[in-house]
Parts: C-alpha cells; structure tokens; sequence
C-alpha cells in the first residue's frame, strides 16, 4: 500500500534504525541525516518517514508531508548556517536524473559555491 514500509528500502532503514545514520533532525513525520559520500561541507538529505518512491508521489498523495519535508529542509540550512551564503535543495527524479534510491529524499546542500546550471 501506497506509504507503507517497503523491505528492500534502504532508507526505509534508516528510518527504523535499521541501518545507522548521523541523524541532524526528526520531526513526525521526517528524518534528516547527513549523507555517507557528501558532495559538499554540508550535505543532508531530508525524508519523509513514509515511503514513497519519489518527491512528486510524495505530493501527489501526502502534500502535506511533502511540505513538511520542504519545511525541515529550511530548518536543517539554518542549523547547518548556511542560509546566509546560499544552499541548493536538490529532489533528483528518475534515474536518468541521478536517483539512486527510490524512497524520496531531498538533497540540502551548502557551505561551499554552487554553479547553475548544475552538471
Ligand atoms: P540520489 O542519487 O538517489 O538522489 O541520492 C541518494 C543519496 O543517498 C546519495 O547522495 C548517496 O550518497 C546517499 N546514500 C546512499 N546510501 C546511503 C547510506 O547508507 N547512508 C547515507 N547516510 N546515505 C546514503
Ligand atoms: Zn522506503
């Protein structure tokens, strides 16, 4: 069902504590914690505790908690101080796109320069 656990989902894991991670924030219904291979100083990804295979189902079914995930990314950019210097939230969608786990996250990303466009 649309939202449930799914067993072969990593940050699913996460979520449950099955699989450790460096956790920066919690809310009910969102985890944020640092990436294992950051891309800059500051490198978090923010998830909803529901799975859902991408940002976009996420808002199609839960736009609240899609809002929430936006939310808490604000909140982990300001913790991390990196508002004042400008960060990216980055929702990679698809595997041409780069997403290589299919449980929606978003990237925040900060604490160093950031081109646009993107690579
Ligand atoms: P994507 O490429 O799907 O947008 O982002 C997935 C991110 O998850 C990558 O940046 C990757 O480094 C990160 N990642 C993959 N496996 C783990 C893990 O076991 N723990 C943590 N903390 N991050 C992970
Ligand atoms: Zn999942």
């Amino acid at each position: 069902m649309a939202g449930e656990p799914q067993s072969d989902c990593l940050f699913c894991k996460v979520v449950t504590g099955e699989i450790p991670a460096t956790i920066v924030r919690e809310s009910d219904t969102t985890v944020a914690f640092r990436d294992i291979n950051p891309q800059a100083p500051t490198h978090v990804l923010v998830i909803p505790k529901a799975h859902y295979r991408d940002a976009a189902a996420l808002a199609a079914a839960e736009p609240g908690i899609a809002a929430d995930v936006l939310r808490e990314s604000g909140l982990v950019a300001a913790d991390e101080k990196i508002t004042d210097t400008g960060y990216r939230i980055v929702l990679n969608t698809g595997s041409g796109a780069g997403q290589t786990v299919f449980h929606a996250h978003a990237h925040v990303l900060g604490g160093r320069g950031l081109q646009w466009p993107p690579g």
